[in-house]
C-alpha cells in the first residue's frame, strides 16, 4: 500500500499556499490505479486549490516493484545531489518501519537509485520483463510487457 506526507506549496502562479499529499512509496502489485499515473510521469502532479493551476513537483518516490526482492528509488535529476549515502540508510529505516516485513529481509534486498524518469521506467520494465511469472497479469499488462 503506497504511503505518503502532507507539504504545504507555494502555488507558482497565484502565490497562495497550499496543502498536498505527497508519494513517497508506491507497491507495484498494490497500488494498481497509481501505476498508470506513475508511468505517465504524473505521480508528483498537483492542482492548485485557488487558480487551478496544474504543476509537477520533483520529489523522489520509493517503488516496491518485487517485495521480494527489488525495489527502486526514483530521483528527479535537480535532486541527485541532495540523496546521498546516508540519505538511503535513512531510507531503508523509513521503509522498514512503514513495513515490518521488509525489515527483516532488508539485508536481502536490492535497492537501486535511479536518476531520471526514463531511466526509472526502463529498469522497472526490464525487471518485470524478466521476472513476468512474479506479476500478477494485470500489473503485465498496465505496463505493457
Ligand atoms: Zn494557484
Amino acid at each position: 500500500m503506497y504511503s505518503s506526507h502532507k507539504e504545504s506549496i507555494i502555488c507558482p502562479n497565484c502565490h497562495r499556499t497550499f496543502k498536498t499529499d505527497i508519494i513517497d512509496l508506491i507497491e507495484f502489485s498494490k497500488d494498481l490505479d497509481l501505476i498508470p499515473k506513475f508511468l505517465k510521469g504524473d505521480i508528483h502532479k498537483v492542482k492548485c486549490p485557488h487558480c487551478k493551476f496544474n504543476l509537477k513537483l520533483e520529489r523522489a518516490v520509493l517503488i516496491i516493484v518485487d517485495p521480494e526482492s527489488f525495489m527502486i528509488w526514483a530521483i528527479p535529476p535537480s535532486l541527485k545531489d541532495k540523496y546521498r549515502e546516508e540519505k538511503v540508510q535513512q531510507l531503508i529505516e523509513l521503509v522498514g518501519n512503514y513495513t515490518p516485513l521488509l525489515k527483516e529481509s532488508l539485508s536481502e534486498f536490492k535497492l537501486e537509485l535511479s536518476v531520471g524518469f526514463e531511466n526509472t521506467i526502463n529498469k522497472i520494465k526490464n525487471y518485470v520483463s524478466m521476472n513476468k511469472k512474479r506479476f500478477p497479469e494485470d500489473v503485465l499488462k498496465i505496463i505493457n510487457i
